[in-house]
């Protein structure tokens, strides 16, 4: 499947011919910590499927195993786009957060559960507004099927 991806000032952008059944969501404390969300979801994608235009910048970050990982972000706006090998890239870790298919890409497994929010099983019984708290709540499919 083919997508397009852009930071959010545009100064980034890719293509990439992905596999939609690859997505993961990833708990582990870097994620939430580089991302500042919960958790992140990524796709994996070999680097010769991917077309970046502009220059990302990277931050090497240096697990405790020693494994060095490049964050790619936007140098102007800092959204992240991928993650890759510190040395010689071969998979992309596309950021599925800037993926413009991205309500098409499902997570098919999540990993570091161990650091996983323990509040996101309730998440979704949660009051869910169609924009700000001003806008009307959505009607979900829990709500439907109660
Ligand atoms: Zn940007
Ligand atoms: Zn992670």
């Amino acid at each position: 499947m083919q997508v397009s991806g852009q930071c959010h000032c545009g100064a980034v952008s890719f293509t990439a011919l992905i596999d939609p059944n690859r997505v993961i969501v990833c708990h582990c404390a870097d994620c939430q910590q580089l991302s500042g969300a919960p958790f992140r979801a990524v796709l994996p994608t070999p680097v010769a499927q991917v077309t970046i235009s502009g220059t990302p910048k990277n931050y090497i970050k240096t697990a405790a195993s020693g494994n060095r990982r490049a964050q790619a972000f936007c140098p102007e706006c800092g959204t992240h786009l991928y993650a890759t090998e510190a040395q010689e890239p071969k998979v992309l870790n596309l950021r599925v957060g800037c993926i413009q298919e991205r309500a098409q890409l499902v997570p098919t497994v999540q990993i570091w559960g161990q650091s996983a929010m323990p509040w996101l099983d309730d998440l979704m019984h949660r009051p869910l507004h169609a924009q700000g708290l001003t806008s009307p709540p959505l009607k979900r499919r829990a709500d439907h099927r109660a």
